[in-house]
């Protein structure tokens, strides 16, 4: 196999589809003609009928009638043989919303005629390896989505997380952490495919919208090992991508400010960076190719203008409210034609999974063959020991025999040890603590022996597991339908390339006409002569017209998209100049210090990013009192504080949530109980305790009675004490004395309640 770096061009087809239900029923003229034998387009202008259409041409064209099949054999089987012999490989699919793309990469999934290329690409892989003789292979798949410049992996199952584009020297640009499956045949690569298109779908509330503003790539990468003739094995690594992507119209953005402008800018960006890239490239002067300008081109670098084979599918639509989308695809995959790529075989990369499969592979069996040779001498050596010849004819053993074998010695090192513990527990003679101690030991080396099982059952278990997942051929070689189907393919893969070459020839000779005509031509007379100059200056003439016109054209499109561009950058000019007053008049020049110190750049990420703020004792940015840090009280509102008082309530308490209110041990006291007293008692009390000014003393009663029996009103002069603790009512501010007020016969008189001498 040459590893040749001579450089090839971009392949670029152009699929026109037919007119849908809609078009028809508003009878849309149909503005596009496709000329399958010349490979050329031609579109008319839909107001000028005189007009002379515009003519393209490409490596191939379908037409409407076109089958998903016949665009697989002649455009797309090539691409992915090459694919299968180490190469890698990019299929674009560009255009306009709804004319084809994904009906040209997936097509009608349950409808084989229908299928797609994607789904197509996998039957042809598995076939290939099924016929393949003495190869090894290893399929895997990823899918991806590129969405406002953000990237998903539609195969993880946290779909919320956005993915980075890294870069290594050796292996170039790639995703980091793309998930990516090991597959096994068609239907299992179908089912990744059909879990990534269903991811597709959930985040997006509109799927339509969601598919014209989003890029799909599909990634096969096919790794194979053979034996070279140094008889070391070789790996060979191809990778296929198969894009779907975003509608080429543009996003409208009319009256867009803000986050909606800076969405639309967004959609745009990759589909404009490939532009671009595209340009630069065919361009021949520009050095610098701005792959870097979105992440779509960065990941897809190498397929324009670098290490790939690449085709290009422009989708178009024939109807004549198009004809504007339709001229402006057509442009774009006619510059496109003109990238030089160089692809080369990718032998023996570092990073080639099926050697680390195969690495894996050769230790985990050394490790097995490592126990069993164990196993063995033990045996040997256990035989001669029982007195046997030790003749096992090893070297003639098959896999299967040592399974068997395997097998026989586990029982019988089982049976041995139960023999032996029964031989312990019915041996009288041991003391109990010894019998114990000896049963212990018999059941750990039990336990030991049923986990070294396992490990080795595990061990082979992983040997296979691993094994299954690369593919080998060779299987139904003979398969007698097998070879009618080869032999079918092989034919219209002839015929693929014959129509292949017979276009090419009509191209040639059709440029040639022109150029050679003349010299050949003798002429009879001088008329002849001018007549058929004439025709040739016509000929030549309307020719001219038409680059002319294809002149104009590209100038009006380049004004359009000029002034594109420019109300882009006045709304962007308009937004930044808004941000900028806010930031002047708003915010204090401190804190946009600040801000802009904690501001960097990240290269790897190409965009600003800020760095955490930490808490460093002489970092000048920080707050004097951060509001949370150890030792600080956490500052508390005004409100909070007010309603924190009114209400213990946790919500408004920063610190000491916990309630340390003591707990109190149980009562060993009993609250005091006044004695009953008396109700006479009680009211001579009363009365005794009565303040002075409160009595009324009526003294001329007293006078010419002694000893009388005192009024009601000092009745209490009986007294008892109440108890030893005094009152504390206010009343008496006098204690009270056990001795009665007045005693009888003395003259009475008023003087003081009490009976305290003052
Ligand atoms: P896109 O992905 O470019 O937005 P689709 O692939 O979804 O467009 O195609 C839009 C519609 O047109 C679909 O219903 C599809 O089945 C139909 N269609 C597209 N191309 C063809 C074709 N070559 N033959 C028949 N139907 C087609
Ligand atoms: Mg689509």
């Amino acid at each position: 196999m040459s590893k040749a770096k001579s450089s090839e061009s971009v392949k670029v087809v152009v699929r026109c589809r037919p007119m849908n239900d809609k078009e028809k029923a508003s009878k849309f003229d149909r503005v596009v003609s496709v000329d399958v034998k010349l490979g050329q387009i031609l579109v008319r202008n839909p107001r000028e009928a005189s007009e002379l259409p515009k003519v393209f041409t490409f490596d191939s064209v379908y037409d409407s009638n076109s089958k998903q099949i016949d665009l697989y054999d002649e455009t797309f089987r090539p691409l992915v043989d090459s694919v299968l012999l180490g190469f890698n490989g990019t299929i674009f699919a560009y255009g306009q919303t709804g004319t084809g793309k994904t009906y040209t990469m997936e097509g009608v999934r349950n409808d084989p005629e229908r299928r797609g290329v994607i789904p197509n690409s996998f039957e042809h892989i598995f076939t290939h390896i099924s016929r393949s003789q003495n190869q090894q292979y290893l399929v895997r798949a990823s899918y991806l989505e590129i969405y406002q410049e953000e990237i998903r992996d539609l195969l993880s199952k946290d779909q919320s997380h956005r993915l980075e584009l890294r870069e290594r020297p050796d292996t170039g640009v790639y995703v980091k952490d793309l998930s990516s499956f090991v597959t096994k045949s068609a239907r299992e690569i179908e089912h990744v495919m059909n879990v990534g298109n269903q991811n597709r779908s959930v985040g997006s509330t509109n799927m339509n919208e969601h598919s014209s503003r989003s890029h799909a790539i599909f990634v096969i990468t096919v790794e194979c090992s053979e034996l070279g003739v140094d008889g070391e094995n070789h790996i060979r690594v191809g990778k296929l991508n198969l894009v779907d992507l975003a509608g080429s119209e543009r996003q409208t953005k009319t009256g867009a400010q803000g986050e909606r402008l800076k969405e639309a800018t967004k959609i745009n960006l990759s589909l404009s960076a490939l532009g671009n890239v595209i340009s630069a490239l065919v361009d021949g002067r520009s050095s610098h190719v701005p792959y870097r300008d979105s992440k779509l081109t960065r990941l897809l670098q190498d397929s324009l203008g670098g290490n790939a084979r690449t085709v290009m599918v422009a989708n178009v639509g024939p109807a004549s409210y198009n004809v504007e989308e339709t001229l402006t695809t057509l442009r774009y995959a006619n510059r496109a034609k003109n990238i030089k790529n160089k692809p080369h075989i990718n032998e023996d990369p570092k990073d080639a999974l099926l050697r680390e499969f195969q690495e894996e592979i050769a230790k985990l069996k050394e490790q097995l063959e490592k126990r069993v040779g164990k196993k063995k001498r033990r045996r040997q050596r256990k035989r001669a020991g029982e007195g046997g010849d030790g003749e096992d004819g090893e070297d003639g053993e098959t896999e299967e025999d040592d399974e068997e074998e395997a097998g026989d010695y586990w029982r019988e090192q089982q049976e041995k040890l139960e023999r032996e513990k029964k031989a312990v527990l019915e041996d009288h003679s041991l003391v109990a603590e010894e019998k114990e101690r000896l049963l212990r030991e018999k059941e750990k080396k039990m336990e030991d022996l049923r986990r070294e099982r396992e490990v080795g059952e595990m061990l082979a278990a992983k040997v296979k597991a691993m094994e299954s997942k690369l593919l080998v051929g060779g299987k139904n070689i003979v398969d007698h339908t097998n070879e009618q189907q080869r032999m079918l393919e092989m034919r219209r893969q002839e015929i693929a390339e014959q129509k292949r070459r017979e276009r090419e020839m009509q191209q040639q000779v059709e440029s040639r006409d022109e150029e050679t005509l003349e010299l050949k031509e003798t002429y009879s007379s001088l008329q002849q002569e001018v007549d058929i100059k004439t025709k040739k200056l016509k000929k030549l003439f309307s020719k001219l017209q038409a680059v002319k016109a294809e002149i104009q054209d590209t100038q009006e499109a380049h004004i359009k998209e000029r002034q594109d561009h420019e109300q882009n950058q006045n709304e962007l000019t308009r937004d930044l100049k808004l941000k900028h007053l806010i930031i002047e008049n708003f915010i204090p020049l401190e804190e946009k210090n600040k801000i802009l110190n904690r501001a960097f750049y990240d290269d790897e990420d190409e965009s600003w990013k800020m760095k955490p703020i930490t808490r460093i004792e002489d970092d000048h940015q920080m707050m004097s009192r951060p509001p949370s840090a150890v030792g600080y009280r956490r500052p508390l509102s005004h409100h909070a504080q007010i309603a924190m008082k009114i209400k213990p309530d946790m919500r408004y308490k920063a610190e000491n949530i916990l309630l340390l209110d003591m707990d109190l041990p149980a009562r060993t006291t009993k609250e005091y109980q006044e004695p009953v007293i008396a109700p006479k008692v009680a009211a001579a009390l009363e009365d005794a305790l009565r303040d002075e000014d409160e009595i009324q003393v009526d003294a001329s009663g007293f006078h010419g009675s002694l000893g009388p029996t005192p009024p009601a009103s000092a009745s209490g002069s009986i007294k008892k004490p109440k108890s030893g603790r005094p009152r504390t009512s206010k009343k008496s501010s006098t204690p009270t004395s056990p001795f009665s007020p007045c005693s009888p016969g003395s003259p009475i008189y008023p003087q003081s309640r009490g009976l305290v001498p003052k």
